[in-house]
């Protein structure tokens, strides 16, 4: 359901173009200064401004109605909610995203207005306090008052007309974002294809389930469903990624026409998409890949969402995108514009593969504690506790959980097979590197762990033979360097992410915005923790640098590194597989040694391909050759 918020300062117009917005979109209005106390309103009338103290029943008693309402039909409320945290402590409690309207104009246009009104309790004189504190948001839709209402009411409804959404794929994902979207109050209708004997009346079941709340008109029949789309039709893809894709879009290729916009929200491959796009656009259609993270729960509440192909295009759907979207700690979307073709999928690939080397990192750690360092799982889930009360990753919140689960009494972890696979994304982001020449030695370590992880009969063989032990004496030492270990693998995994993200915006000309993609990864999504947090002001500072090269990164790092060389040593001493958290540390000390191996590298090529070898003593990019071996 739609909530309208209409903030600013006293006297701006909130009251008067609140009651026409709400006329216009058919929803009931709601005065904010209707919910103030008595004693508040005795206090205005008195020429005094009301305090945090005094505003507090004020917001929650607006908090209540607004969440009443979102059960309800939606509504339009005014709320001057002039500072950052008054507009979080509403936005915290209620379910539905808040569509904030900032209405502004100078002090001096506002000043003179209220010396016009006679019968409202609220002193010109108290205006100026109001500008004191006015935190405008960054967020939401921004409208400048005009003089006439009709005219501001004009360039409101311009911002706010929003444009419907068809949905294609009813699977996990799609069915979420339908309900998040209608929950938004954005009108959504949904298809699922038919299969005899396999996938029938998917589409009808989920409008049944949701049609006591939602509209969700529902379509088994592709042909149906496109015309019954208003023109120019917005179709959101959010089936298998790969061959589903390309067969669904020839299935819609018929029924489109010129301006239609189809989104691919799936995992697909960025060079996939990029041939979409180019594909669709000779038939003037607009093609948007469009990364997604947060699983079942982020998409039905708020994931990340990363958009990326024509600008165009995406100002199309911006403003459903930003409405569905988690929001960040400001109350800003965790959605941004992230650049041209295919740039939207490429990021969202490099989120999984971040995802892929901070999951496998905690996966060492507790291996190590619980096979090595032979603690219990409530201890090692006590211990990620304890650490994520400083780094507030996601990850490691959901593992501390895991590592508690029972079913029937049992942990359910120890029940679980220890075989992980991989395919897409992970697998792609290392293609990726090796494509652009640069190193991904943490991702890469996480999919090949994985890879390895499968064989499970020929590891159990393999086990006898070589008679590993794994024991490791527990000492408090031990344990001291684990947390400091883990903080800086964290690290080093995300700044060799990043590193790929930069290469790959000089070589495609993309403008990736890293701080901006840190932003919208700070909630929604994955990998969304503390340090993330950290990295959007670290990559504002620095867009340009290696995250390792930060001061700050370089203190953390500094103090912790050897730790993670203790440990990693110590587990490999043992026996003790650490392929990410290895691969972290050996990344460091190649990244932070001046003189590498590489030179014999060099004179091996020469020595035998006659490649030729670049010279510490001349210019870079000279080459010189040897005569290695003793011709007489
Ligand atoms: P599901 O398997 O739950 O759903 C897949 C959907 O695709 C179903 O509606 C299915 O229809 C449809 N589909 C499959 N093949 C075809 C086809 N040939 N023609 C038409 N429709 C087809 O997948 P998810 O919802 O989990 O994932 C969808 C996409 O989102 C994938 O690309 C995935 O990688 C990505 N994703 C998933 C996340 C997650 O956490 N699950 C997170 C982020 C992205 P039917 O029911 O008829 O088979």
């Amino acid at each position: 359901m739609q909530i309208f918020v209409l903030m600013g300062v006293s006297g701006v117009g909130k009251t008067t173009l609140g009651v026409v917005l709400a006329s216009r979109l058919d929803l009931p209005f709601f005065e904010g200064d209707d919910f103030h106390t008595k004693e508040n309103i005795q206090k205005m009338k008195s020429g005094q401004p009301l305090n945090d103290e005094d505003r507090k029943e004020w917001l929650k008693r607006i908090a209540k109605r607004i969440g009443e309402s979102s059960q309800r039909n939606g509504g339009v409320f005014t709320c001057s909610a002039l500072k950052e945290k008054y507009r979080k402590f509403i936005q915290d409690r209620v379910q539905v995203n808040i569509e904030w309207i900032y209405l502004y104009d100078s002090f001096e246009t506002i000043h003179e207005r209220m010396k016009a009104r006679k019968d409202h309790f609220f002193k010109p004189e108290m205006l100026r306090s109001q500008f004191d504190i006015l935190e405008p948001p960054k967020y939401g839709i921004q409208v400048k008052v005009s003089a006439s209402p009709e005219q501001t009411l004009k360039d409101l409804m311009a911002k706010i007309d929003k444009p419907e959404m068809g949905i294609i794929g009813l699977g996990v994902m799609g069915k979420s974002l339908a309900l998040n979207m209608a929950t938004n109050g954005i009108r959504v209708s949904v298809y699922n294809r038919e299969v005899p004997g396999e996938e029938e009346g998917i589409a009808r079941n989920f409008h049944e389930e949701y049609s006591s709340r939602f509209e969700l008109p529902w379509f088994n029949d592709l042909k149906e469903f496109v015309e019954h789309l208003p023109r120019p039709r917005n179709i959101l893809l959010m089936v298998k990624a790969g061959k589903a894709v390309d067969s669904v879009i020839s299935e819609l290729l018929p029924l489109l026409e010129a301006d239609d916009l189809l989104l691919d929200a799936g995992n697909s491959h960025f060079i996939d998409t990029e041939r979409r796009i180019r594909e669709l656009g000779d038939k003037k259609i607009h093609y948007l890949g469009i990364g997604i993270s947060g699983g079942e729960e982020g998409a039905r509440n708020g994931p990340s969402i990363m958009p990326g192909g024509s600008m165009e295009a995406y100002q199309r759907v911006e403003i459903i995108l930003n409405l569905i979207a988690a929001r960040d700690k400001d109350g800003r979307p965790c959605c941004s514009y992230i650049g041209p073709e295919g740039s939207g999928h490429f990021v969202k690939m490099l989120h999984n593969g971040i995802e892929y080397g901070e999951m496998q990192l905690i996966a060492e750690f507790y291996h190590f504690m619980r096979f090595y360092l032979k603690l219990s799982l409530a201890e090692i889930s006590t211990i990620f506790k304890k650490w994520n009360a400083e780094l507030n990753s996601y990850l490691l919140g959901i593992s501390a959980d895991i590592l508690q689960k029972e079913e029937n009494g049992s942990l359910l972890l120890d029940s679980i097979l220890d075989v992980a696979g991989q395919k897409g994304t992970g697998g792609w982001s290392t293609q990726a590197a090796l494509d652009l020449g640069i190193s991904l030695d943490t991702i890469t370590a996480a999919v090949m762990a994985r890879n390895l992880s499968g064989n499970k009969e020929r590891r159990v063989k393999a086990e006898k033979e070589y008679e590993f032990r794994n024991e490791i004496k527990v000492t408090d030492s031990i344990k001291g360097c684990l947390f400091g270990a883990f903080k800086a693998a964290q690290v080093i995994n995300h700044s060799i992410g990043f590193d790929l993200l930069f290469k790959a915006s000089v070589e495609y000309n993309w403008k990736l915005n890293l701080s901006e993609i840190a932003r919208i990864w700070t909630n929604g999504c994955i990998i969304r923790s503390g340090f993330m947090e950290s990295l959007v002001e670290i990559l504002k500072e620095n867009p340009a640098s290696h995250i390792l090269m930060s001061s700050e990164i370089i203190t953390e790092i500094k103090s912790h590194k050897d730790l993670l060389s203790e440990v990693v040593a110590m587990a490999i001493k043992r026996n003790c597989p650490m392929p990410v958290s290895s691969a972290a540390i050996n990344y460091l000390n190649v990244f932070a040694s001046a003189q590498s191996s590489a030179n014999i590298i060099q004179a091996q090529r020469d020595y035998f391909g006659a490649h030729g070898y670049e010279r510490t003593d001349s210019e870079r990019g000279e080459y010189y050759h040897t005569q290695w071996k003793n011709t007489d």
